[in-house]
């Protein structure tokens, strides 16, 4: 006879499912400003071939096509300058019809990634990396355009009904757009978790993790995270993307988490890799692009 324990497994996290909800619930929202005669319109912006970006930016525009949002994209070549990269986004800083901005990271080698976002309009800034969004948010307000796949997070836990109020939450990774603004969303008053931020200097990894509550991976090394470092009961979001060669497939390739598959014999929730976070980020980049819509109608 199996086990108990063996044939127990984690409810899946539906990313897709839930973004879906939420990219749905903004069309009240759309047809409003709408008939206000604003159409709420993003500009994505491509630097270079990287081919993982250009999936990014697809389902991006797919997404916008979904809610009945405008979308334009911008591709520029590889060897672009920066100051070339700075006018664009001046140039959309000023067009009214944009309503928000996005420049797709990463960005070629020399390129100053920071200077780019900041130089977005902080109110056009639907990624939430600009310094007076992410400044807010370390003031304690979260009420702006806050980075989409930390608040992704937010939204998996908040309609899984997941309370991590008092509980041990781990980040792996402290990224200016994941494990950073995840460990300030997490920590905030009325969310109260008790925040760990790990990274490559951390010692005992995998002792913290055996006593986390949450698990946050975002590091970006395939199945780096072992199922014997889950704790039983424990929620498990599996932020990485990491494409593994695998020549079965028609694409050559697969897409695996930073966590072990098997950590979903142990966790009591997890995201699925694909499926989790990556679609949430994408409904959050929507939610915000309307919010920013919203702000600049106002
Ligand atoms: P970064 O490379 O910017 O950050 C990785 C973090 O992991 C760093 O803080 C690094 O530490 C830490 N790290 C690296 N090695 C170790 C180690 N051995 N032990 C502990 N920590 C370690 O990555 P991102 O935050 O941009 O992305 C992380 C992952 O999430 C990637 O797979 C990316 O593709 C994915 N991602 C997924 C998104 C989604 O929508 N699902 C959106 C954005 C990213 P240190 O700071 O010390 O170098």
């Amino acid at each position: 006879m199996v086990p108990f324990e063996s044939i127990m497994s984690a409810t899946v996290l539906d990313g897709k499912k839930i973004g879906r909800l939420i990219e749905e619930e903004l069309h009240n929202r759309i047809i409003s400003l709408q008939s206000k005669g604003v159409s709420p319109h993003l500009a994505v912006v491509i630097v270079g071939d990287d081919p993982a970006s250009h999936v990014y930016v697809r389902n991006k525009e797919m997404a916008c096509e979904r809610c009945g949002i405008q979308s334009t994209r911008i591709d520029l070549e590889e060897g672009i300058s920066e100051q070339e990269i700075l006018d664009t986004v001046h140039r959309l800083n000023s067009d009214d019809s944009v309503h928000g901005i996005l420049v797709q990271s990463p960005l070629p080698d020399g390129i100053n990634e920071s200077l780019v976002t900041d130089a977005i309009s902080p109110e056009k800034d639907v990624d939430g990396f600009h310094k007076m969004n992410l400044g807010r948010l370390v003031q304690g307000d979260a009420s702006g355009l806050l980075p989409c796949t930390p608040a992704g997070v937010m939204k998996i836990l908040e309609l899984s009904n997941i309370d991590v109020s008092g509980k041990n939450a781990l980040i792996i990774g402290r990224s200016r757009i994941v494990g950073m603004p995840m460990s300030i969303l997490l920590a905030q008053r009325g969310i109260d978790a008790t925040v760990t931020i790990a990274h490559s200097r951390t010692e005992n990894l995998s002792e913290i993790c055996r006593r986390a509550d949450l698990v946050v991976a975002a590091i970006g090394r395939p199945e780096f995270v072992k199922s014997d470092w889950i704790k039983p009961g424990s929620t498990v979001i599996d932020v990485g993307i990491n494409r593994i060669i695998d020549s079965s497939r028609k694409s050559g390739y697969r897409l695996v988490g930073d966590v072990e598959s098997g950590a979903s014999d142990i966790a009591e929730n997890i995201t699925p890799v694909p499926g989790g976070v990556g679609p949430m980020t994408i409904a959050m980049l929507m939610s915000n692009t309307i919010m920013a819509t919203e702000i600049q109608s106002q």
